[in-house]
């Protein structure tokens, strides 16, 4: 090997070492899904819960995903905590569709999954995924803050992995 060829050996081993090639999806995809902001949003009693894992106790900032927005323009991801009525079904879909793309939904809990203890009632929705798409459901009567850490976590791989996110829809 002569001179310019053990250069060119040399700098081909650097630019393995030092380059990452990815796309610029990837890239975005990871950026979200470390700094998801929820909408403070609340509706019944999962919502203490949704609180209290804001909280020093439980601590979601340590995931990036403290930034509670007041404004739905300023949020990318709505938590249903709570018993969804009818008449609240409407606002709630306005404040979804008020919400920058790309965006997320979590159904906390087991009224905003199916209507919970009160799903036989006229007045509540027999579940979130009856007038929004859901992406994450968190079980529970409510759900301990862990628990919707868990499926924050959840989100998170589903943003970095759509393909996989894709999938399961189809289930
Ligand atoms: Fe309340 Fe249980 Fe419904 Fe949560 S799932 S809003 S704790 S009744």
């Amino acid at each position: 090997v002569n001179h310019t060829g053990t250069n060119e050996q040399q700098n081909s081993e650097l630019l393995k070492k030092n380059i990452l090639l990815t796309s610029m999806e990837t890239v975005l995809n990871w950026a979200r899904s470390n700094s998801l902001w929820p909408l403070s949003s609340g509706l019944a009693c999962c919502s203490m819960e949704m609180m209290a894992s804001a909280a020093a106790r439980f601590d979601i900032s340590r995931f990036g995903y403290e930034v509670f927005r007041p404004s739905p323009r300023q949020a990318d991801l709505l938590i249903v905590a709570g018993t969804l009525t009818w008449k609240m079904a409407g606002p709630l879909k306005r404040l979804y569709e008020q919400m920058p793309e790309p965006k997320y939904v979590i159904a906390m809990g087991s009224c905003a999954n199916a209507g919970g203890p009160f799903a036989d009632s006229y007045s509540v929705v027999p579940g979130v995924d009856r007038i929004l798409p859901v992406d994450v459901y968190i079980p529970g009567c409510p759900p301990r803050p862990e628990a919707l850490i868990q499926g924050m976590l959840e989100l998170k791989r589903r943003i970095q992995n759509p393909e996989v996110a894709r999938m399961d829809k189809h289930e």
